[in-house]
């Protein structure tokens, strides 16, 4: 077919052709939020393959989130008639752990390694901790799992990390040991996979130009996000380096939005951006400027926002789409009421606007908010879905049935042994298993092979439960995954145990879905007995002879889509002809459990109302939008309050919050809140004061920061109002500051007191009696807040 009249182009505009059918070396696209950059990232793929540019096999391309990988396969595979298995699209981490399972044996790791979400590096980090007598108190497993994942993101291993003192020397050590646990166990965390895999290229010239080779195009979407060892991991695929000058026959294209730019936390680095442009002299980068998503004012908002911002590339956008309505900003008097006033709107949007349920999101800064909206929601009785929060693969339910999963597959992961050794219950006793633990460090043994030297009637108990883990093993052997699954969850103990709680009704549908799960995840994935058929011989091996399956790498570059050719071995197997690797069923299983765990497994909430935190919505987009909890030290977050490169991190996160919508944005905010069992009292958002006022319509009366003065929670705002309708909250008068009691049962006004989370502050005012009391005081750092004093644990100070 002719090239440049693709029907796959019509409908773009001049840049976003460019950009689709750029040709000649490596580029970027520049742009801002919804000028199309994913969908140009989809569209190039879909002309590369029209065209006959490339194979299937030659593509490599990287999402931010599974559920994106999925949306472009799917995208893919409506435009046109291709194997979408063939094409490598997934995010880093998939990509990485399906490159390390096809060269385990290279790397040093086991065929059927575990990976391990971020709960259980935690735990693994803890039992560590805790086996070589380390103070928790000095060092915080959390920060202790902080330092290990972000030595990974910058590709440091223990001997490269620089130490100064007896404290960094001791956390070094600490990464040592765990590296050391994750190896013997078979396990490796997020952080691994990246790292093992660019290690594997770094130190295989053979298999890094077997990559090299084979994927034509790479292209990469919300470039602005990468870490540093994603960047140099896609220098490695990109080509040959021989000073700084890359040699290479592919083609790079990253798609980005420096504004976008909202992990830094986790590593993220916008400036390889610029990075990007020089290694892979980028000589002009593409800018779209359409905006195809919203409406103008939402856009005008977005764009004066994120003006404010000092560190920025620069760039605007306009859309044709007319003005729409004004973004609707409403303040309640608590966040109950801010609640029910979002789940009135929706009502409204439901019935008046027919928008459909799943066009609806609420977005927030804070997980922890997402409580008092699924309230409001409840009570109103809307379906939602909540993204994020405790993803269904991290219940402790489905927690504790993988574990008994794993240890089918890998006896020596020895996370998930404790997990599951007394539970169910079996009287094993923490004795017993300090015992075991002391017997398997002692012999260097992993636990389930320690569980021999345990003497006595302990040990019987140990071995009873090894004995158990036997017997399933080998009784389903070769079944199908469901059956292996129901036989675990019945054997066990776990479905009884849940039968006889009295509240363990969700957990025993939740262990019901996990086979539904797993179901529908050999379907996906074609583990099914119609997959792909090759001839093969008696011993059930290809006929066509793979060279990797020799174990030798390839002397000449496969053809590009010999390496998705999956065999059926029978019984599920499946055979990767390009490595010659089998994989169970299970096995696959697992690792989507560990990969997946962002993602909601059920099909009920397809007619559901969205909430998600801000992080989590990046790159979606829906027809209306509420942004909840628009106060200062909510958001922007009190932790970014004081340094300026935290503010401007907020900034976009909320550019980002605001161009998720199409049609309509809601804004709210709440003069007072629960959180952590405190109530607050926040001013409003300076994010507001920076929004141009002609595409605002306040719905209640504003109240400038200035003129608010100190909210204090006079009865007739309290809680006990919040299912009124927010009508007539806003008529409650505004706050005025009563006169206060000078002593009050033990604190007075002006003293010093101590707060365990806020630190020291000063009482500025109390009220209310008994259970009601409260006292607000001036954290100065924190801010000032009221206080709930039944609740809050204040110590006198002097
Ligand atoms: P974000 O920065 O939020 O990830 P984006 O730049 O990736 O946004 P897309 O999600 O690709 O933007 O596109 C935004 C919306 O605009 C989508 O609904 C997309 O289908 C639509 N769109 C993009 N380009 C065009 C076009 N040329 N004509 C019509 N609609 C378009
Ligand atoms: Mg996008």
């Amino acid at each position: 077919p002719d090239s440049s009249d693709s029907a796959l182009l019509h409908g773009l505009n001049a840049e976003q052709r460019a950009a689709v059918t750029f040709s000649g070396g490596h580029t970027l696209v520049l742009a801002g939020a919804g000028s199309g950059k994913t969908r140009v990232l989809t569209t190039r793929i879909a002309w590369l393959l029209q065209t006959g540019q490339v194979s299937p096999g030659g593509i490599l391309a990287v999402t931010f989130t599974n559920k994106a990988a999925r949306e472009m396969t799917t995208r893919l595979s409506a435009m046109l008639p291709v194997a979408v298995r063939g094409m490598w699209i997934g995010t880093f981490h998939g990509l990485c752990n399906r490159m390390l399972r096809a060269h385990a044996t290279a790397v040093g790791l086991p065929k059927q390694f575990q990976v391990l979400d971020m709960q259980d590096q935690l735990s693994a980090i803890k039992r560590l901790m805790k086996q070589h007598s380390i103070d928790t108190e000095l060092f915080e497993p959390k920060k202790v799992q902080y330092f290990i994942s972000g030595c990974k993101e910058e590709g440091m291993r223990p001997e490269n990390v620089p130490v100064h003192d007896a404290e960094s020397r001791t956390r070094v050590e600490l990464y040592q040991l765990y590296e050391q646990q994750c190896q013997r166990e078979g396990v490796v965390d997020f952080g691994e996979l990246m790292l093992r895999s660019y290690e594997l290229l770094r130190d295989h010239p053979a298999i890094r130009q077997h990559y090299q080779q084979r994927f034509r195009h790479i292209l990469v979407d919300e470039f602005q996000d990468t870490n540093r060892l994603q960047y140099r991991w896609l220098q490695q695929l990109a080509g040959e380096w021989d000073n700084g000058q890359l040699h290479t026959h592919s083609s790079v294209v990253a798609v980005g939005d420096d504004d976008q730019s909202i992990y830094a936390f986790r590593g993220a680095r916008v400036g390889n951006m610029a990075d990007f442009v020089r290694d892979f002299r980028v000589s002009q980068p593409i800018k779209l400027e359409q905006n195809y998503r919203s409406y103008s004012h939402i856009l005008d908002c977005a764009n004066a926002l994120i003006a404010h911002n000092r560190q920025r590339l620069g760039k605007n956008l306009r859309t044709d789409q007319g003005a729409g309505e004004p973004v609707r900003i409403s303040e309640a008097y608590n966040d109950l009421a801010e609640a029910d006033w979002i789940s009135d709107e929706i009502r409204q949007l439901l019935r008046q606007d027919g928008f459909p349920h799943q066009e609806i999101a609420i977005l927030y800064r804070s997980n922890a908010q997402s409580r008092a909206l699924e309230a409001a929601l409840l009570r109103a009785k809307l379906p939602y879905r909540v993204y994020g929060g405790l993803r269904f693969f991290e219940r402790a339910e489905i927690k504790h049935a993988l574990a008994y999963l794993r240890l089918l597959e890998n006896p020596w992961d020895d996370t998930s042994f404790l997990r599951i050794v007394n539970f169910p219950p079996r009287g094993i006793g923490a004795r017993t298993l300090e015992q075991l633990q002391d017997a398997a460090a002692q012999h260097q043994q992993s636990l389930h092979e320690a569980v021999a030297h345990v003497p006595g009637k302990a040990g019987e108990k140990l071995r009873d439960f090894t004995q158990l883990l036997q017997e399933l093993r080998q009784h389903n052997q070769d079944q199908p995954l469901r059956h292996t699954i129901t036989a675990v969850l019945e054997t066990s103990g776990l479905l009884d145990h849940y039968r006889a709680e009295k509240d363990g009704v969700d957990r025993v549908e939740n262990l019901e879905e996990l086979v539904n799960a797993a179901e529908s995840f050999i379907i996906q994935e074609g583990f099914a007995a119609d997959t792909t058929t090759l001839p093969i011989d008696e011993q059930g091996r290809p006929l066509t002879q793979s060279p990797a399956s020799q174990g030798l790498l390839p002397d000449q570059p496969l053809e590009p889509d010999a390496g998705n050719m999956l065999q059926d071995m029978g019984m599920g197997y499946r055979l990767d002809l390009e490595t010659g690797e089998t994989l169970s069923p299970l096995a696959a299983f697992l690792t989507h459990a560990s990969l997946e765990a962002g993602d909601n497994q059920t099909q009920a909430g397809q007619q559901a109302i969205q909430l998600m935190t801000v992080h989590a919505s990046k790159g979606l987009e829906f027809d209306a939008v509420f942004i909840a909890g628009m106060e200062e030290g909510l958001f922007p977050h009190y932790n970014a309050l004081n340094d300026q490169a935290g503010l401007e991190e907020e900034r976009r996160l909320m550019y980002v919050a605001i161009t998720r919508a199409r049609k309509r944005l809601y804004i709210s905010l709440a003069q007072q809140r629960m959180l952590n069992g405190q109530i607050q009292g926040n001013q409003p958002s300076r994010f507001l004061d920076e929004l141009p006022e002609g595409s605002l319509k306040w719905l209640t009366p504003r109240q400038r920061p200035a003129s608010a003065g100190g909210y204090s929670a006079s009865s007739s705002r309290s809680h006990d109002k919040a299912h009124a309708p927010w009508r007539e909250a806003v008529q409650a008068p505004v706050p005025v500051r009563k006169s206060q009691p000078e002593e009050s049962g033990g604190l007075r006004v002006r003293q010093k007191v101590f707060h365990t989370k806020f630190g020291e502050g000063v009482v500025q005012a109390i009220e209310g009696a008994g259970n009601d009391r409260k006292a607000r005081i001036d954290f100065g750092r924190h801010g000032s807040k009221l206080l709930l004093l039944s609740v809050a644990k204040l110590t006198p100070v002097d």
